[in-house]
């Protein structure tokens, strides 16, 4: 049994003597700042008060000869233990009783009873959600700071959930329930990052915003500390092979996302030679989610998934992007520079140029092959620029004739 005792004094002084304190076997004295902590480990409560009562006592006592005072209402205990039930150890400080918590902050870090780090990974989304919304405000999805900027503006979400990742990492990714909480404090800063619609998964927002999930990050940290206590650190680039390795199973696995992951399967391809920024548009073209009917039909606010253009049953981002007879023209540069109509299988090499593996070993050859992938991607970005644009434009058109006339046939 564990009985770390927290509390503060309230002022910022040096510690040292209490750290020099005799301490009875079993009793830990921690300080940092104007915290200290008693750590003593024990098989029961009684053992605990014959351990913890004293030593509260030394403190106190050299407290009050070096002029200092405790706040014994700011103290407070956590039992840490794997037992379903337990008595709590009765703790004092100058007649004061020290609260029996279910967790107590210590240095940023929130320690639950059986060290689950449940309270402290919802404690930190919460938080680090707060944040986001916030700086969400100065990123408008049109307009607004580049890509780069709001993943700039946005590693502090990542600074909240990722403190202390070493201690917490690896006992609360066992737990799916913590791990979505982070992941959706994540996914409410990668939303504005990638510019996408609110409705767009979690995965497929990471994706686009080329964020690794956070789960990944915070094990990733955790394994470099350990690699580095036996020596062998990891290089940076290392590290970034391992996340984007691990993402790639998550992405295979996950059941969401299934048009963003039908047009970009590789997600190696995508972190070394994908596109840095994703405009507004091209989000909606990646996710499936904007300005086509099908979407807007499932949103309820349109009455019918049916393509306005042409006689298509489902009008979602496969059909107006690649088969829509509308927007033949807006496809023709591309078709004609790609010799061929464009398909949604063609996307990773229009955003991403050629598998490595597949250019040639002459350089002026794979020098030409590199210049044409640049300017087919540059085509696929007017293309989609072009088409979402228009399709906007006509739906707001739209929408306004239906505010202006409601019902149309009466
Ligand atoms: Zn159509």
């Amino acid at each position: 049994m564990w009985c770390p005792a927290g509390f503060s004094s309230g002022t910022d002084i040096f510690y040292d003597g209490v750290l020099r304190l005799p301490v009875r076997d079993g009793i830990r004295i921690i300080a940092f700042a104007d915290d200290v902590a008693v750590v003593a480990v024990a098989h029961n409560a009684e053992l605990i008060e014959q351990l913890v009562n004293p030593t509260l006592e030394d403190i106190v006592g050299w407290m009050s000869s070096n002029g200092l005072r405790l706040a014994p209402e700011k103290s407070e205990c956590v039992v840490l233990t794997k037992k379903r039930s337990f008595r709590e150890p009765s703790l004092h400080i100058q007649g004061c009783q020290v609260p029996v918590k279910r967790s107590v902050r210590y240095l940023g870090i929130r320690l639950d009873t059986r060290l689950s780090f449940v309270e402290h990974a919802s404690t930190v989304a919460a938080g680090a959600k707060k944040a986001a919304v916030a700086l969400a405000r100065l990123m408008p999805n049109v307009g607004g700071p580049s890509q780069g900027k709001r993943s700039l503006l946005m590693s502090v979400v990542h600074s909240r959930l990722l403190y202390g990742a070493v201690i917490w990492s690896e006992r609360v990714l066992e737990t799916q329930k913590s791990s979505n909480l982070l992941l959706q404090a994540q996914r409410v800063a990668a939303l504005r990052v990638a510019r996408c619609y609110r409705t767009v998964s979690d995965m497929a927002t990471l994706v686009l915003a080329r964020m690794p999930p956070v789960t990944l990050q915070a094990v990733s940290r955790r394994r470099t500390v350990m690699a580095k206590r036996t020596g062998a650190t990891p290089t940076k680039c290392e590290t970034t092979v391992e996340i984007v390795r691990q993402w790639q199973g998550l992405w295979e696995a996950t059941t969401k996302a299934e048009w963003t992951k039908r047009l970009i399967p590789d997600l190696s391809r995508w972190w070394y030679n994908g596109p840095k920024t994703v405009s507004f548009h091209m989000a909606q073209a990646l996710t499936g989610h904007g300005c086509f009917q099908k979407y807007l039909w499932q949103k309820k606010r349109q009455n019918s998934p049916e393509c306005v253009h042409c006689p298509v049953a489902n009008d979602d981002a496969e059909h107006t992007l690649f088969y829509c007879p509308e927007w033949d023209a807006a496809r023709a540069e591309l078709t004609t520079a790609l010799r061929k109509a464009v398909r949604p299988e063609d996307v990773t090499y229009l955003l991403c140029g050629l598998h490595p593996d597949d250019l040639p070993d002459d350089p002026a050859q794979r020098k030409r092959l590199c210049a044409a992938a640049t300017t087919h991607r540059q085509l696929f970005c007017n293309m989609v620029e072009l088409i979402m644009g228009q399709k906007e434009e006509m739906e707001r058109a739209r929408q306004h004739q239906q505010r202006q006339d409601p019902n149309p046939q009466q």
